[in-house]
């Protein structure tokens, strides 16, 4: 098998996967900002990290996944300047601003549950590291990294630089580049380079999250919070950090200025970023007006969807594309997906009821066990190939073949052997629900009034009552499902 790889943003390319403690990963995801509800690329890029989380943890690694809640500091536009975001909304509705960082906390809790998220080992919250963003800052400003201008602190990109660093190693951005860019705007006058970033911010009278600290009354920047909560919970040198591609720069960037310039040490081994969830080939966000919530997903209410989609549905869909290209939303694509995941629904079903019946008088079929072999261990090497989700989901077709075919009595659990069946039914499994966090989503029915239908269809049809027998065929329709009426029995299946 091949050994774990995963595309480096910072080396941009794949590297065969070290910890820094053998046995053990360090991983550190940045969390939403929490003055809205989640959208459905955000769920894409925590799905990413959901899945490698979950990889880990099947490969026997002891993982310690930290994923924060940012609810201070992330300013509207992303940059230095303008309201905090979630300060904005409590004004807006009138509310404690902490009333607003817990109800889309919620909102965002109920989310991960609802597309089967495992939660992280911590979750630490911004506001709960004041007094450790303080003492990072003070610290950078003894080392000569950052100063106080006018009760904001800045970070010295060109102090930095002439220690040897590079600022920009992880975005490619050329700094002139970037000055370019930057000259044209607000609030520059207090920073010796434009391109210094804010890690402390002197709060306005009006501006209502503010903490008292040795340079007045303020609050942190966005950056120095992901630093410091990473570091407090994993140390200054880490495994794995992740986030969307849109946080490389500038948040990413100045997380490693942030590191290097408190401990010496580039705090991140493997840089990973997940690509956009894209309408119509532009990345989905709120502020575009193209973005779904999750609960319009499930009832289909909102103008761009053609039906409802369950989020089982939508986790396969996301599934089948690799985490670093874009993928487009669609209702085709969707629909498509629907399919995909109720064969595997189908599939977990059946995997479940399958027994090993021995058999003496069946020779071993070397073909087909060959070809269930390399089915397993292609699964396992699509995912150590940077965690390629979309071929290990075309394995999972070639097993769900096999657990068909001895469905169908078309082949013979003899064939495969006891060892090998076992393999095929453990491990369409254990792939499915472990590690692609695919569940067996119920459609809302009731599994024993199902069978009770069932053994009624059987009594009307051997009673040739076959207008009888029509109307639970049209039970079993209208509730998405099928009878299977096979020569050797019946059974019913989910609509595919
Ligand atoms: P935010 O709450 O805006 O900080 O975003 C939370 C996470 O979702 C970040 O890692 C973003 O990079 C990611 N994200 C935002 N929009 C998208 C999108 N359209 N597709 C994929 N990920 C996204
Ligand atoms: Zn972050």
């Amino acid at each position: 098998m091949q050994p774990l790889k995963l595309y480096n943003s910072l080396s941009r390319k794949k590297e065969v996967f070290q910890p820094i403690n053998e046995g053990h990963v360090g991983m550190y995801v940045c969390g939403p900002t929490v003055y809205n509800n989640v959208h459905l690329g955000n769920v894409r890029t925590f799905l990413t990290f959901d899945v490698l989380y979950r990889y880990l943890l099947h490969t026997g690694y002891k993982v310690r996944y930290v994923r924060n809640i940012t609810d201070v500091g992330h300013l509207v536009g992303d940059g230095d300047e303008g309201e905090d975001k979630i300060g904005k909304i409590a004004k807006l509705e009138k509310l404690e601003p902490m009333e607003v960082a817990q109800r889309y906390t919620n909102d965002f809790h109920d989310v991960l549950r609802m597309f089967n998220f495992l939660n992280p080992s911590i979750e630490p919250s911004a506001t709960g590291h004041i007094v450790e963003q303080i003492e990072a800052v003070q610290d950078l400003i003894s080392k000569g990294l950052a100063y106080e201008s006018n009760g904001s602190v800045y970070f010295d990109i060109n102090r930095y630089n002439e220690q040897g660093n590079n600022y920009g190693k992880l975005s490619g951005r050329i700094l002139e580049d970037l000055l370019n860019e930057t000259r044209t705007l607000d609030g520059q006058a207090e920073k010796r380079n434009p391109l210094d970033f804010a890690i402390w911010k002197k709060a306005a009278p009006e501006h209502i999250m503010q903490w008292n600290s040795p340079w007045g009354k303020g609050f942190p920047g966005w950056h120095i919070e992901c630093t410091c909560m990473s570091v407090k919970y994993l140390g200054n040198q880490f495994d794995i950090h992740g986030g969307g591609m849109d946080l490389k720069f500038p948040h990413h960037e100045c997380e490693i200025a942030q590191g290097i310039g408190l401990t010496g040490e580039d705090p991140v081994r493997y840089w990973m970023h997940s690509n956009m969830l894209t309408v119509n080939g532009q990345k989905m966000s709120k502020s575009l007006g193209n973005s779904f919530l999750p609960g319009e997903l499930i009832t289909g209410n909102h103008p761009l969807l053609e039906q409802a989609y369950s989020p089982m549905t939508v986790r396969f869909f996301m599934l089948q594309s690799h985490y670093r290209s874009t993928l487009d939303f669609s209702n085709d694509a969707l629909k498509a997906a629907q399919k995909g995941y109720r064969r595997i629904l189908n599939g977990m079903k059946i995997a479940r009821s399958l027994e090993y019946v021995p058999d003496d008088s069946v020779a071993i079929d070397e073909k087909k066990v060959n070809e269930l072999t390399k089915a397993i261990s292609s699964f396992y090497d699509a995912l150590n190939d940077d965690l390629n989700t979309a071929v290990a989901v075309a394995q999972l077709f070639t097993l769900l073949k096999f657990i068909n075919m001895v469905y169908m009595n078309q082949l013979p659990p003899a064939a495969l052997g006891g060892q090998n069946f076992n393999d095929l039914v453990n491990s369409f499994l254990t792939f499915t629900q472990e590690i692609l966090g695919l569940e067996e989503e119920s459609l809302g029915n009731d599994e024993t009034v199902i069978r009770g239908m069932l053994e009624l269809y059987k009594e009307y049809k051997s009673a040739q009552q076959y207008d009888k027998v029509d109307e639970i065929r049209a039970y079993f329709k209208a509730n998405q499902m099928v009878i299977k009426d096979m020569k050797h029995k019946i059974d019913w299946a989910w609509e595919e």
